[in-house]
């Protein structure tokens, strides 16, 4: 426990706080809050602040439409972007039943079960992600466009870089509301950006993630672009991931790490791959959760395509990265950044603790590049493919009983309800590439 109530209440006077937003996250991964002023936060504290569940899409009907919000006092932070003199801070929540019951589809709730059954293994889970994003111009009415006059690729600097300013801006936005930056920079694609953020244990890495998107879309607006972690918004250049990596340890000791073998991975390691590799199918209508992921997921833009693992390269679904010892880690590579955090890490990690439990060894590594391997020769080699459509990843989760039973009935039922019905107005929808391709000729 970082801060008691007391400290929480000190440090708003102290800093002259005035208001306390309220934060939870909707089961697609939006962040939501009601605010409060500095004269409610003591009932705040005492878990007394309500909200109308039932205007939160996936929460509740409206014949029960109370719940309660239970502020987790060490997410406590101050808003470094909002003004010095009447601050504006912030306590993470959890969602709760009008009696007393924890809410079952609060995804941070997802999450913390997940992580109650690795703690009761012994295990603590770490996860460090690796977030990625575009800067692009708005018009002139502030909407977003795709359009940015950079050219910049991968390490590029400026004054090629023209996102330099900005994304130094939100370092240290980050810093200031306690984010341990370890790298920052140019990614591939033009006007794509990459922050990373040091590994911690997944609740805090969830809420930290849920923050960083916050602080850099804020940021973004301040120096008139608009920040995006849509998936692929250009076809022809890379879209944009969330990286995972991943490890469990014991006793502050990485269970991951082995150094008798060739990789330097126990085990555990490679029960946690297996596990991983088994259920990934049924897992990416959570790690990949829009129509646009998919279109992220093909062949030749750093996107993993196929259900393979490998030391070396990065077409497969999941890689280990080369410095080992401590920090010997597993990088789960098709999650994107449009995801919910919550659910996904609670996918990744049960899905793992399934593999050391079973003992699932996964199948030999795949040290060639996959992207440039025919069909016949992936099949030859017993490598899947991940689904390819929205589609294909729901009818996938509604066949994985074990994964369903991780996310819980209620929001696994409207989260695939919800799915079902974004692929169903994406299918009636007449595209562009449609009418360039059929119009003149049919
Ligand atoms: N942008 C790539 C992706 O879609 C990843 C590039 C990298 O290896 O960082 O996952
Ligand atoms: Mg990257
Ligand atoms: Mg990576």
């Amino acid at each position: 426990m970082k801060y008691t109530k007391q400290d929480v209440l000190r440090l708003v006077q102290e800093e002259d706080v005035e208001f306390i937003r309220l934060q939870f996250t909707d089961m697609f991964g939006t962040f939501k809050n009601v605010a409060v002023t500095s004269s409610q936060l003591a009932k705040a504290l005492d878990n007394q602040c309500r909200f109308d569940g039932s205007s939160i899409e996936g929460f509740v009907r409206i014949e029960e439409s109370d719940m309660y919000l239970h502020p987790d006092l060490d997410t406590f932070a101050i808003f470094p972007w909002r003004p010095q003199q009447g601050k504006v801070a912030r306590l993470i929540c959890d969602v709760f039943r009008p009696d007393g019951k924890p809410f079952e589809g609060d995804p941070r709730y997802i999450l913390k079960k997940a992580v109650k059954e690795a703690d009761d293994m012994g295990y603590t889970f770490d996860v460090g992600p690796e977030c990625e994003f575009f800067l692009y111009h708005t018009d002139d009415t502030g909407q977003p466009t795709t359009v940015t006059h950079e050219k910049a690729g991968y390490f590029d600097l400026g004054p090629v870089d023209l996102g330099e300013n900005a994304r130094r801006d939100m370092v240290l936005t980050l810093e200031d509301m306690g984010f341990e930056i370890e790298a920052s920079y140019h990614e591939a694609a033009p006007a794509q950006h990459e922050i990373d953020f040091r590994y911690d244990e997944a609740l805090v890495t969830a809420d930290n993630i849920m923050t960083f998107k916050l602080a850099v879309k804020t940021i973004a607006k301040r120096h008139g672009l608009h920040a995006s972690f849509m998936p692929k918004p250009k076809e022809g250049v890379n879209g944009s991931g969330m990286h995972t990596n991943m490890s469990l340890s014991r006793e502050g000791r990485n269970i991951f790490a082995d150094p008798s073998d060739s990789l330097g991975l126990s085990r555990e390691a490679y029960y946690f791959i297996g596990g991983l590799m088994k259920h990934i199918k049924g897992m990416a209508a959570i790690t990949n959760p829009l129509v646009n992921s998919y279109k992220r997921l093909v062949p030749g833009f750093e996107a993993p395509a196929s259900i393979a693992w490998s030391a070396t390269n990065r077409s497969p679904l999941i890689r280990i990265p080369s410095r080992q010892g401590e920090s010997a880690r597993v990088e789960l590579r098709c999650p994107d950044p449009s995801a919910n955090p919550y659910l996904v890490l609670a996918v990744c990690l049960a899905a793992g603790l399934d593999g050391i439990r079973n003992q699932i060894m996964p199948p030999e590594s795949v040290d060639k590049n996959i992207f440039e391997m025919t069909s016949e020769e992936k099949e030859a080699a017993g490598i899947e493919s991940l689904p390819s459509s929205l589609w294909e990843a729901i009818q996938e989760l509604e066949k994985d009983e074990f994964i369903k039973n991780v996310l819980g009935e209620h929001l696994c039922g409207h989260y695939i309800r919800a799915k079902k019905e974004e692929w169903a107005q994406y299918s009636r929808h007449v595209s562009a590439w449609e009418l360039e391709q059929y119009l003149y000729r049919i």
